[in-house]
């Protein structure tokens, strides 16, 4: 088998099969946008990437953890300054409760500036007796349900990477110019555990990251003479799934010589496409970026092995990321056999829980959701294989916003499925709000610590 560093050349995917791609009407456009694309400047920088690979190698090693989150699909018509900051935001304080909880730094990489393409459980969609194509998120089609909508527009490949350079942008300003001190972000969170129905669960927390903030103060350490307290490090990820845009945007670094997907920092496989003979494992073992792949409840051990080795085959910690997400039900019985013959075979990598994608269901009053109690439930159960099989659990990996929409039911403020309708907002997935997100990491923090 080639390895990664033997530099495959970033279009040998197209010869392989591959699923849940677009048919363009004309082929012959799309070409020519994929060029414009890679003339363009890439969105990341190679160094960056490689000091998320090294970040990534600490939690390999468990000695950080790893927060990715985000929207299920961002969308064009959401792209505001305030929903960036937002998010942001909420991340941030989530990672302070986790750091606090796990007594070791938190990576954080956003699902932002990228996360435009969707994989669809099928090609059709229907809506009072009309079928028209799925949406198959902003990169590649509209939301909006006419059939003129929904045919694939390859100009949006050019929209979605402007969108990405500008919601990065943003991004990288937020990190190193003032919104990331440590002590705004702890008040935010001191205001979130005030305004909070479970307050006496979380004050004690919340009190205790305040007398460490207080005493790093009297011992002279501040923002304004400790860098590490004022700014952070937030790195960006997408499910890499529309390999032509992808393949635009891969380039080769001068100094290694190595190719790096230049789309975001951090790349993942998603459950549909990942099967070892397809395109996008192809893709994938040509870029030398950290990459993730989805694991679902139908993996069995042996092909786990043999998913590593094509993606890690060097065993490198830091490279790969599995992401399971099982259903809070199936995970007890599907995880440990997979965890176990990892560590038998002593490959180096990530689990990080994705406790969204198995527990999605439908609520009576029609909404696509998921209950709160089944996401921490799956958290819970992923952190009790884990310290079972004395392995080490990476992180986590929640779509989420830093607005208050009303889509995931439960959590301390009790979203009923009639509560649905309010805000329900997603044009995919239903995704944690901000409350719930931060009431997850609450309770995340509490594992963390046993
Ligand atoms: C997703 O992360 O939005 C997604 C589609 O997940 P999966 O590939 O695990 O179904
Ligand atoms: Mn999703």
């Amino acid at each position: 088998m080639r390895k990664i560093n033997e530099k495959l050349d970033p279009n040998s995917w197209r010869e392989c099969p591959i699923v849940q791609q677009p048919e363009y009407p004309d082929k012959s456009i799309l070409a020519s946008v994929e060029k414009e694309l890679n003339a363009a400047p890439p969105l990341v920088f190679a160094e960056e990437t490689r000091s998320l690979y090294k970040s990534l190698a600490d939690v390999c090693e468990g000695k950080a953890f790893l927060l990715q989150g985000g929207d299920c699909a961002e969308s064009f018509g959401d792209f505001s300054a305030t929903n960036i900051r937002d998010t942001f935001k909420t991340i941030l304080q989530m990672a302070v409760v986790l750091t606090y909880g796990g007594k070791c730094p938190v990576v954080k990489i956003a699902r932002m500036a990228g996360q435009y393409a969707k994989p669809r459980s099928s090609d059709y969609e229907t809506i009072n007796g009309i079928a028209l194509p799925s949406y198959r998120g902003d990169i590649i089609n509209s939301f909006d349900f006419t059939e003129a909508a929904r045919i694939p527009d390859p100009q949006r490949l050019m929209k979605a990477y402007h969108h990405s350079a500008a919601t990065l942008n943003l991004l990288r300003a937020f990190a190193q110019g003032g919104l990331a001190d440590l002590h705004q972000v702890h008040r935010w969170n001191m205001s979130f555990v005030a305004a909070n129905p479970l307050k006496d669960k979380f004050q004690q927390v919340a009190d205790r990251i305040q007398e460490a903030l207080e005493f790093m103060e009297v011992c002279g350490i501040s923002s304004s003479n400790a860098p590490n307290l004022r700014e952070t490090s937030l790195y960006t990820s997408h499910e890499a799934l529309l390999l032509g845009y992808e393949e635009a945007l891969t380039r080769r670094d001068h100094l290694s010589g190595d190719w790096y997907d230049c789309s975001a920092h951090f790349v993942w496989i998603g459950e549909r496409t990942r099967q070892l003979d397809h395109a996008h494992i192809e893709f994938f073992r040509g870029i030398k970026n950290p990459i993730g792949v989805k694991v679902g409840p139908g993996m069995k051990p042996d092909e786990l092995i043999e998913l590593i080795d094509a993606l890690n085959p060097e065993n490198i910690p830091g490279r790969l990321t599995l992401i399971t997400r099982m259903g809070a039900d199936i995970l007890p019985e599907k995880l440990p056999a997979l965890v176990r013959k990892v560590q038998q075979e002593g490959r180096k990598v990530i689990w990080s829980s994705d406790p969204m994608h198995g527990n999605t269901e439908k609520a009576t009053t029609g909404y696509k959701t998921r209950n709160f109690d089944n996401i921490l439930k799956e958290i819970s159960q992923f952190f009790a294989v884990h310290k079972a099989e004395g392995s080490y659990p990476g992180g986590v990996h929640l779509e989420m916003t830093g607005q208050h929409v009303t889509e995931c039911v439960g959590g301390a403020y009790g979203l009923s499925d009639e509560d649905l309708a309010q805000r329900y907002r997603t044009q995919c997935d239903p995704r944690l709000n901000a409350d719930q997100v931060l009431e997850l990491g609450f309770l995340v923090a509490d594992l963390l610590k046993d």
